[in-house]
């Protein structure tokens, strides 16, 4: 591998002959795939650039204490090698980080992908060069490699943004970020702890820290409505049959709306008399995972009506859990129904707030002022803390892509073309950007995300593989295309309640500048339509592509 620095760069810009056949950008679960894919199933030469110092992505950055899926966990594994399906035994149904990360090590030692990743490498800058075909991709600290393929697997949550507060700086007790939890062991023992959050990273850290801090405050702006998490250990006959389960299992989830377990009640909420709706209600509440954001009525993210009543059941569960009236009723939603946001999944999350060493403060009318050497200010209050935890979210979807200066051929940046409109073919490319793919990307499939991802490495691969065999060394979606896609994808959203929400789906971020107007960042329609779409683009030979 060359390392080239920037002087020679200047020079040499473009190489003529790209190093590699492909880099990726990120070793999480799309982007191991994608270099087992390329690597060792097309033959290429290919090379991985990840940021950290192991692999994993979302589970070898979100190692806060609490972190845990909240899809179950063989349904979020990879399917594509039966040999590892047999070997590997998830001791939870829903497991915790370590456990994740534990699992995607052993993927990359068992595919040795390790020889194809730089670790600790952070890619700055990626440009196009029409006249070689190939992209520069510059590394912090000032190396660049050429390729003819850049696949990014940046993922959609992996921006972690901190709130525009001043004095951060100044805090002179230990403060972290979920989304960038240290790797050595943090306690909470004897100290007083901020969490400063409410979204699915701080419902379940602040579960966790409430266990053992002296005091636990919790900053919430909004809250969210969140749903038991029911999770329990897997035992080695369980596991045995899940095993046997998993064709079954998986060919479920490609048939399911967003890739879980867990499909739509066919009935409208007011087809039912209320008290058959309540116990259908209860039962979801009481079932692990998803099912009561996913399996609800089939009219809950469409008709406000519908959504209001599950709200409602979801807003006296709350009031039955959580002892002090006054603080039930802050932790109730007023801006958005049930489902409309992201539901975390929550084990003991209401009971928290009734133990004597928690206290909740609202901070939406009353927002944190400044951090300060010793805690924070509120208008009316000042806080001491030992350890502030920033649960405070990312600039998702789009975030990780702006973070890096990419340029397409006419020199344009991606930032500042999806900041005028966001715009892509399939989710995977983008006009004006040849040869670079995206897995994960805005407009595509999120839901479960190793079954999109799975998906969206395969169909990247296939292109590549049908390129190779074509002799073309340039792809880029034909303008028509992309408009195409881009209007079903708006259409898709059409009448969704949550694309009516200021959420991180809508690409809502109070923190980043020019994240305060809401759009539709993803595909909001059902996966297997997608992938309907994406299959005929394959089977009718890419007409949608300019290659040659
Ligand atoms: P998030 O859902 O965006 O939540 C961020 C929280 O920080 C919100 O409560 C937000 O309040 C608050 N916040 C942000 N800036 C603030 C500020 N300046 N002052 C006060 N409060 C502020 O982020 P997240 O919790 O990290 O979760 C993001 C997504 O990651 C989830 O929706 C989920 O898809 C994924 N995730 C998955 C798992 C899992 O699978 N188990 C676990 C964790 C996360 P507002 O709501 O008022 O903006």
């Amino acid at each position: 591998m060359q390392t080239q620095t920037s002087e020679t760069l200047r020079r040499a810009d473009p190489a003529p002959t790209p190093e590699w056949d492909a880099i990726i950008i990120g070793a999480g679960i799309s982007g191991l795939f994608q270099l087992h894919c390329l690597r060792d199933r097309l033959g290429m030469n290919v090379r991985l650039f990840e940021m950290g110092t192991g692999v994993g992505g979302t589970w070898y950055w979100n190692r806060y204490p609490g972190a845990r899926f909240d899809s179950e966990s063989y349904s979020y594994a990879y399917s594509f090698s039966q040999e590892l399906l047999d070997e590997w035994d998830w001791s939870e149904h829903f497991a915790g980080q370590p456990e994740t990360e534990r699992y995607l090590n052993h993927v990359a030692d068992k595919f040795d992908l390790r020889r194809s990743i730089s670790f600790a490498s952070k890619v700055t800058a990626c440009h196009y060069h029409d006249d070689s075909r190939s992209w520069v991709v510059r590394l912090e600290g000032g190396s660049w490699h050429t390729c003819r393929f850049l696949v990014t697997a940046v993922g959609p949550l992996s921006a972690p943004t901190l709130p525009k507060v001043p004095g951060q700086e100044s805090f002179a007790g230990e403060a972290y970020h979920t989304g960038l939890w240290p790797k050595h062991p943090v306690t909470f023992e004897d100290k007083r702890v901020a969490v400063i959050g409410t979204g699915a990273s701080g419902v379940q850290v602040i579960t966790e820290i409430a266990k053992t801090a002296k005091t636990l405050t919790v900053f919430q702006r909004r809250p969210n409505w969140c749903k038991p998490l029911h999770n329990r250990p897997i035992s080695k006959n369980e596991m045995k049959r899940l095993r046997a389960w998993y064709p079954e299992m998986f060919q479920l989830c490609e048939q399911t709306s967003a890739g879980f377990l867990h499909t739509p009640d066919g009935r409208r909420t007011f087809d039912l008399p209320p008290d058959e709706r309540e116990a259908f209600w209860e039962k979801q509440y009481g079932t692990p995972g998803f099912s009561m954001w996913v399996g609800g009525f089939k009219d809950m993210m469409t008709d406000r009506a519908a959504n209001d009543e599950v709200s409602k059941f979801v807003a006296r569960k709350i009031r039955e859990r959580v002892h002090d009236p006054k603080v039930a009723d802050l932790l109730i939603p007023k801006d958005h129904g049930f489902g409309t946001r992201r539901v975390p999944q929550e084990s003991g999350y209401y009971e928290v707030f009734n133990q004597p060493n928690v206290e909740l403060v609202s901070i939406l009318e009353n927002p944190i002022r400044r951090i300060t050497p010793t805690g924070l200010e509120l208008a009316d209050r000042d806080f001491a803390f030992d350890l502030i935890v920033y649960a405070t979210g990312f600039d998702a979807i789009t975030g990780s892509f702006e973070r890096i200066d990419i340029r397409g051929a006419s020199k344009a940046k991606l930032k500042e073309k999806w900041r005028a409109a966001l715009e892509t073919f399939l989710g995977v490319q983008i006009a004006d950007f040849p040869n670079m793919f995206m897995c994960i990307g805005p407009h595509t499939a999120l839901g479960n995300i190793p079954r999109s991802a799975e998906y969206n490495v395969l169909w990247i691969t296939n292109l590549i593989q049908y390129m190779r065999q074509h002799g073309y060394t340039y792809v880029v979606p034909r303008p028509e295309a992309v408009e195409d896609w881009t209007s079903f994808v708006l259409k898709a959203g059409e009448g969704l309640l949550s694309n009516d929400v200021d959420s991180w789906m809508t690409g809502i971020n109070q923190n980043v500048e020019g994240k305060q107007t809401r759009i539709i960042a993803r595909y909001s329609g059902s996966a297997p339509a997608f992938r309907a779409r994406a299959n005929a683009v394959a089977t009718e030979g890419y007409r949608q592509l300019e290659m040659c």
